[in-house]
């Protein structure tokens, strides 16, 4: 057993890069430990990652505010504060906040994960289904 507690320092903006589109703060909560890592993210109105899939899947726990994930060849769809999100393994996806709200999730990454493209404006803007 490993318990990981958080340590008394900011955590990490970014805004652009090859991750992510807009401004968002991450703050890991636990490095990868056995191919797994815990990561919180706030996400600015207008922020999402870029595309990519997790090795092993990927489980995101909605903690405030409202968002927007879409999984490739399927439609957009809204997340909010309580919602799960299981991710499958090797699923191509991105997620990030909705264009007008914040949003903060918890990701709970298990393996690699392989970054892709930028989301276009004209994904990301679509109408919800
Ligand atoms: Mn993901």
């Amino acid at each position: 057993m490993k318990i990981v507690s958080p340590v008394d320092e900011p955590g990490g903006s970014g805004r652009g890069g090859s991750t992510f589109t807009g401004e968002v703060f991450t703050y890991v909560t636990m490095e990868y430990t056995d191919g797994a890592a815990v990561t919180n993210v706030c996400f600015t109105p207008g922020a999402r990652t870029f595309w990519h899939s997790h090795e092993n899947g990927q489980i995101l726990l909605v903690l405030a505010g409202k968002g927007w994930t879409q999984s490739d060849g399927q439609s957009k769809q809204v997340i909010r504060a309580g919602d799960t999100v299981w991710v499958p393994a090797g699923e191509l996806h991105w997620h990030g906040a909705t264009n007008q709200s914040y949003m903060t999730h918890k990701a709970i990454s298990l393996g690699n994960t392989a970054w892709s493209q930028a989301v276009s404006d004209a994904d990301y803007q679509q109408d919800v289904s």
